[in-house]
């Protein structure tokens, strides 16, 4: 797409975007009196309008049914998470029997590390990507320190070259076959929270197989986000939270992937609970726990029908809207669309003001932009959010800005552009 920096290009665009009435779904913060310009969805996704009806048919439900809503009713609680299941089944490229809402992220990232982290001997490690999401650094160290090990031994962290920002991937499977026989398992994100890098999870996969190792990844800013084939890559496990590109709510419920050639080995330890035991006979109260075959059988406590009710409501959106091929070829514009503006604000001010530290090329990025603001960024970001543009802030300098298909649009974007173009003029004076 050859983008132009006028308010008369981002208007065309946004009329020619096929996905432009999902905006109209979403409920938007407000800033005094305007909507903000919300470029957040990397944090906290907004509000689809449809979950007031959704919550209401549940309370209605619980009021109505109260204990027999778990088998009475259009949608008995019991099999609920089977309707989550199929439409989170093509988010991230499983089959249904392969995902289960359950839980939250970190909680989860723990129930798949007792399966799927089996230190042994001399092949005790975990590599992962430095600056990894702190949540995932210490559930690591804890699960590392759990098993007898000392985590500056058992971790090993793989970072950027000295003045690069971003990880090759040569350098991620370099850092694997030369510790491959201590490696245990390698754990990365699919797009880091930081600098929006999107990693090449299948080369990851092949690298880690090679060596011996299993494979998991956290795929918070990734699942809705990027085109994901977690079946066909051969990846092992995987989780993500539902309250960031997939507008699942705060705190919202999360999902998890279990490749299903894990499934007939049943040596595997896990940390049980009735809802995990075998669906047909978990009512029989059996001693002896027997796991349901799939992802299922990974699930603890009964299920959390209000967080999934909020999620199953966004997931219709993205059913709507055709999943994630749709959105990603609109998302990858509207990045594209925000890094051209602000090489041209860098243009017009004649100096590097504002540092890309996301990745140029589209395929190796989200729906996420990171700016390293060279002076006075906190006030850049202050002066953003003061004129309706709400992104996000990272210490020490960085200017998180996401973009998100389903409900932003190039005019948000050139306006985006705009106010940077203006902030900066001020800044450099
Ligand atoms: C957002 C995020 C989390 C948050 O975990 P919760 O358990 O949902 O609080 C964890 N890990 C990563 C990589 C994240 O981006």
């Amino acid at each position: 797409m050859n983008f132009e920096n006028t308010l008369a290009f981002a208007t065309k665009q946004d009329e020619l975007d096929p996905l432009r009435k999902f905006r109209n779904e979403f409920l938007f913060p407000k800033h005094k009196e305007n909507d903000f310009i919300y470029l957040c969805g990397n944090s906290l996704g907004l509000q689809p309008k449809s979950v007031q009806e959704v919550m209401k048919v549940q309370l209605d439900n619980w009021h109505n049914l109260a204990i027999e809503g778990w088998f009475e009713g259009d949608s008995p609680w019991m099999y609920y998470h089977k309707e989550l299941k199929e439409l989170m089944a093509p988010i991230v490229g499983a089959s249904a029997v392969e995902v289960c809402p359950m839980n939250t992220l970190t909680v989860n990232l723990h129930l798949l590390m007792v399966s799927f982290y089996q230190p042994k001997a001399k092949k005790f490690k975990i590599i992962m990507e430095a600056g990894a999401f702190p949540s995932d650094q210490y559930a690591i160290e804890s699960q590392v320190r759990f098993h007898g090990y000392d985590p500056a031994e058992a971790i090993i962290e793989v970072r950027p070259r000295t003045g690069e920002y971003i990880l090759r991937t040569e350098d991620i499977e370099a850092a694997i076959a030369e510790n491959g026989e201590q490696i245990a398992l390698v754990l990365f994100g699919g797009v880091n929270y930081f600098t929006g890098q999107f990693f090449d999870m299948e080369a990851i996969t092949v690298a880690g197989h090679a060596a011996g190792a299993v494979v998991g990844f956290d795929l918070a800013h990734a699942a809705g986000n990027v085109p994901l084939a977690l079946h066909n890559w051969n990846v092992d496990f995987a989780c993500w939270c539902s309250y960031k590109y997939q507008n699942g709510g705060p705190g919202g419920i999360s999902g998890i992937f279990v490749h299903d050639k894990h499934f007939g080995d049943l040596k595997l330890n896990r940390f049980a609970g009735w809802w995990g035991y075998q669906e047909k006979q978990r009512f029989k109260m059996d001693k002896g726990f027997v796991p349901e075959r799939g992802a299922d059988g990974w699930q603890v406590s009964c299920t959390q029908v209000m967080p999934m009710a909020l999620y199953h409501a966004s997931l219709k959106i993205f059913e709507e809207a055709g999943f994630i091929t749709p959105l990603r070829t609109k998302s990858e514009a509207l990045t594209g669309y925000l890094i051209y503006l602000i090489h041209e604000v860098n243009n017009a001010l004649g100096q590097l003001l504002f540092e890309v530290i996301t990745p140029a090329a589209a395929s190796d990025r989200g729906a996420q932009v990171s700016i390293i603001a060279k002076v006075n960024p906190k006030q850049i970001f202050m002066e953003l959010v003061a004129n309706d543009v709400l992104g996000d802030w990272r210490e020490p300098n960085v200017i998180r800005l996401s973009p998100v298909p389903l409900y932003n649009s190039f005019t948000d974007v050139f306006r985006t552009g705009e106010l940077l173009m203006r902030i900066g003029r001020e800044v450099l004076k």
